[in-house]
């Protein structure tokens, strides 16, 4: 039998010499506590994985002994001390000088968890030291992998991506985090990794946008960055420099024994907060104060640990945790992320228990920031196939139908019973029997008819069936949801004219090529190809206008848009000029008019061709928009209709309608007092006025007067 590997403690400090035994015994390794002068011997020992040194004020000695000591061994030499900060800085200086490969950690910021990552053998980051990693920091070396967050419903369109860490080395090629960050947080490296990751995030983001693919990015922050400010303060000017809308960005913080009640650290997280980033508890379950977490910082997301995920199938306790996990977090009103998704079985089950979004190699490994986009895009048509594909559609309603059919509690008397609704008595509807409808007219294929109904019975539940039937009914009304929701954009059409809508944060404007799609599509010829013409973009509470490197170029009266520098729009109308002539005219216009609604409506003409008018065409909005008149709605919306009907929302990734209160919304002949995702291929009645609801399509010119450009 081959010893164990050893951990040697020379260190006064009994509650961390028992934390170590403690971890010792379930990783199966072997801990001797010794007098420094056995040391040397205990250290040559090939099993030697780690020693742990007390390092205390003027000890002179201690460093030339530490010296030595890391000289003979191959154990990582880890110094832990109640010294201060700044102390501790300069100790890790004067080590850097002397070359010499020994961690210096604060007391505080000493764990288990770090422990084992510090001894565990490393694959090609073995030997990696100070030196070498702070070499790799400064050369540029790190980067960042993306992996794709993605919902578990295919019907929900929000995507985002967590940033993970890698060096990729000149000559030791790509290296991984659990090679290098355990290394960096013990010399105190890690401020300036986590800035390199962050800026080569946001670049990535910025990018992204361009190709018209908003996301949410994630980043990694350990919990040793909270103890003071200088991280915090570092993000915020990065934050600034790259002007980062915080409501995109999630910060993941894994739970730590020792830094989850801190005053600074809960100080940071809420400011954070405050200023509307997302905070989320990075491999929940997996830390020792999981509870107490949860009630005490302002998490908004949780993230359940991969190994509870591997195990979902296998173990029922596993199952049993996130099922609790899950029902716990909805009722705080957190999102639940599973991370570790390997298979199908697996991402089948997460589901199931509405885990909200899912993370893992079965849906993708972290990508290079090139890639996201593609693999997002195949993504989601993928979901949409699935989602028009019958086969799974019927498979997911039946199985709800079938949970509205039965009863797992024998005192629940409200199991549904199939009836028309006719059977059902006038004046004394309940859940239960306005349920009674449904199977029939999910079966029959009517999905807005049965989307209605769903509603009615929410509504008509009585108190006791709020706890049994009503979350069946949710379900249920979800998924018929997510089966009829169309995407961020649409088209109302009517006798009057057709409004072209797009929910979002980032629009191109121009002309569309196989290879540069543009999200408004004009078919004119002194427009420049999608991805080099205009694009319109939220950012910091406003919409900006910026010129991506056209040919013709966009004018604000003589100044022309330059690319790198947005343009800012005012409320009211802005006119831009597409091309200028030597006399000062252009060829074509476009329109934009901001609205106090913020909703811009948007025209496009051609000078010189009486059939364009300034009549608004598409309608832009990033969060709602008002349907009717009033006196924040644009008036393009307002045509013919009442004052303020409904709203417009964007949500997840798709248009919904919501009536306001007092009003209705009619699809296709079902009625409906709640919000219904605006479904295409309908005909839409609201404040007395029709619409028919179709998909969006590029404008179609007249054939125009004027000759094409160059
Ligand atoms: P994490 O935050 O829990 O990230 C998830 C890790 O699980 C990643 O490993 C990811 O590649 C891996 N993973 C994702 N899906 C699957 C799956 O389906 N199966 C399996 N077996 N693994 C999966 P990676 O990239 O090696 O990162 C390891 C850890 O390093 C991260 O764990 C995170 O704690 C840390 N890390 C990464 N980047 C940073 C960073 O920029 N700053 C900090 N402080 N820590 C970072
Ligand atoms: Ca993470
Ligand atoms: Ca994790």
């Amino acid at each position: 039998m081959t010893a164990p590997p050893l951990i040697v403690s020379n260190h006064s400090d009994e509650a961390l010499n028992a934390e170590i035994a403690f971890w010792a015994t379930s990783a199966n390794f072997a801990v001797k506590n010794a007098a420094r002068a056995e040391l040397p011997a205990l250290c040559a020992d090939a099993n030697a994985r780690a020693v742990i040194f007390e390092l205390k004020n003027h000890d002179e000695e201690a460093l030339d002994f530490l010296a030595k000591l890391s000289a003979g061994t191959k154990a990582k030499v880890i110094a832990v001390t109640a010294l201060d900060q700044k102390t501790v800085s300069s100790i890790r200086r004067l080590f850097e000088a002397k070359a010499l490969n020994i961690f210096v950690l604060e007391r505080a910021d000493f764990n288990t968890r770090l422990l084992a990552d510090l001894t565990r053998p490393a694959g090609n980051g073995a030997g990696l030291d100070r030196d070498t990693l702070s070499r790799a920091i400064a050369d540029g070396h790190v980067i960042a992998h993306y992996q794709p967050k993605v919902p578990f419903q295919p019907g929900i369109e929000r995507y985002g991506v967590e940033a993970l860490c890698r060096i990729q080395h000149p000559e030791r090629g790509m290296l991984y985090p659990d090679s290098f960050i355990p290394l960096a947080e013990a010399h105190g490296l890690l401020h300036d990794l986590t800035d390199a990751v962050t800026v080569h995030a946001f670049r990535s983001l910025a990018q992204w946008d361009l190709q018209g693919l908003q996301l949410r990015l994630a980043l990694n922050i350990a919990p040793s960055l909270l103890n003071d400010m200088t991280w915090y303060e570092k993000f915020q000017a990065r934050c600034q420099e790259f002007q980062i809308d915080p409501g995109r960005i999630t910060v993941e913080v894994t739970e730590s024994s020792s830094h989850g009640g801190k005053a600074l650290a809960l100080e940071i997280l809420s400011r954070l907060r405050l200023k509307g980033f997302l905070l989320s508890i990075d491999d929940f379950g997996t830390g020792f104060s999981s509870l107490e977490t949860l009630y005490k910082l302002p998490f908004g997301e949780l993230k359940i640990d991969k190994g509870f995920v591997f195990d979902i199938q296998k173990s029922t306790e596993a199952r049993a945790l996130i099922e609790s996990t899950v029902a716990l977090a909805k009722k705080l009103g957190l999102k639940v992320c599973a991370e570790g998704v390997e298979s199908e079985a697996v991402f089948e089950a997460l589901r199931e228990l509405k885990c909200d979004d899912a993370q893992g190699y079965y849906v993708s490994k972290p990508l290079p920031a090139e890639r996201v986009v593609p693999f997002l895009e195949e993504w989601r048509s993928k979901c949409r196939a699935q989602k028009q594909n019958p086969a799974s559609k019927f498979a997911n309603l039946h199985a709800l139908l079938g949970a509205l059919l039965t009863t797992d509690d024998e005192e629940d008397d409200h199991t549904v019973v199939l009836s028309s609704p006719a059977a059902s008595a006038p004046g004394k509807e309940t859940g239960t029997t306005a349920a009674a409808a449904l199977p029939a007219l999910v079966m029959s294929g009517n999905m807005l008819k049965a989307l209605e109904q769903v509603q009615r019975a929410i509504a008509a539940c009585t108190q006791a069936e709020v706890a049994g039937l009503r979350p069946k009914l949710e379900d249920l009304r979800t998924e018929i949801e997510c089966g009829l929701a169309g995407g961020a954009t649409a088209e109302l059409i009517s006798p009057d004219g057709t409004i072209k809508i797009l929910g979002g944060n980032s629009f191109i404007i121009g002309r569309q090529a196989s290879n540069a799609k543009a999200d408004i599509a004009i078919p004119c010829r002194w427009l420049s190809r999608g991805e080099k013409n205009l694009r319109l973009f939220w950012r910091d509470e406003r919409w900006l206008l910026e010129d991506l490197g056209s040919t013709n170029g966009h004018f604000l009266g003589a100044q022309r848009l330059l690319p790198g520098q947005p343009v800012a729009l005012n409320p009211g109308k802005t006119r831009l000029d597409v091309g200028r002539m030597p006399d000062g005219s252009a060829p074509a216009w476009l329109s934009f008019e901001l609205d106090a609604g913020g909703a811009v409506a948007i025209s496009f003409g051609i000078a010189g061709n009486p059939s364009e008018s300034d009549q608004a065409v598409w309608i832009v909005f990033q969060g709602e928009v008002a349907l009717g008149r009033s006196p924040d709605s644009a008036s393009f919306l307002a045509a013919g209709t009442a004052d303020g009907v409904a709203d417009i929302l964007l949500r997840d990734g798709n248009l919904w309608i919501a009536p306001r209160a007092g009003h209705s919304v009619a699809l296709s002949g079902a009625r409906f007092s709640q919000r219904v995702p605006l479904v295409l291929d309908t005909t839409l009645e609201v404040g007395g006025v029709s619409w028919q609801v179709g998909a969006l399509t590029a404008l179609t010119l007249e054939a125009a007067p004027v000759a094409a450009s160059a």
